[in-house]
């Protein structure tokens, strides 16, 4: 008969929110990639894999390219996501409106059915007078639309995969 390998199940992740959040570098981190201090905007379409051992699942993760702008091509980039990680930047107030304002109501529009949505505030690493929004305020927001918060940090590789295993456990909940 046919050769077959078997796969791991995959889930296909995507990660939104305003430019500079931290997309690209926890995405990075997760595929234990190197930290980059200097900012790149992300061109082309970037997706990624790595495959976690327990449960053994590999994680698709999709990085948006440009999306932030070219907003039209974004409903096409979530097709057959089962997982959204809706970032923002905790030292960027802006980043945490938007949240509020186009990203969850846009994953909520134009995602598929059992979509499980994941609110990050990224850069928790940053001095506190620098920061903008706090804990609660984070906490508060995704209470209010009934998913889970965790803050990261990329650079210093904090929770990043407690964020990726969360997001499979997740997903397999709602399977
Ligand atoms: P993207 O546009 O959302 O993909 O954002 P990037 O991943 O390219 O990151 C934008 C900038 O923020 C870069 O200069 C990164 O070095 C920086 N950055 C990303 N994550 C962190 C973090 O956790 N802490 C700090 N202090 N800086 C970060
Ligand atoms: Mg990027």
């Amino acid at each position: 008969g046919p050769r077959q390998t078997k796969q791991p199940p995959q889930i296909k992740i995507c990660l939104v929110g305003d430019m500079a959040v931290g997309k690209t570098s926890l995405a990075h981190v997760f595929l234990q990639q190197p930290f980059k201090e200097h900012y790149q905007a992300t061109v082309g379409g970037v997706v990624m894999a790595r495959t976690l051992e327990n449960p053994v699942v590999t994680c698709q993760v999709w990085d948006t390219a440009g999306m932030e702008r070219y907003r039209a091509l974004l409903p096409h980039y979530m097709r057959h996501a089962r997982c959204a990680v809706i970032i923002y930047d905790c030292s960027n107030r802006e980043t945490f409106d938007s949240v509020k304002n186009y990203w969850l109501d846009f994953v909520e529009s134009c995602g598929e059915e059992g979509l499980v949505k994941i609110l990050v505030g990224n850069k928790m690493d940053v001095a506190e007078k620098v920061r903008a929004v706090n804990i609660q305020e984070g906490e508060l927001l995704a209470q209010s639309r009934d998913m889970p918060y965790i803050e990261t940090s990329a650079k210093f590789g904090l929770n990043v995969d407690d964020l990726f295993i969360l997001a499979d456990k997740r997903v397999s909940w709602h399977q």
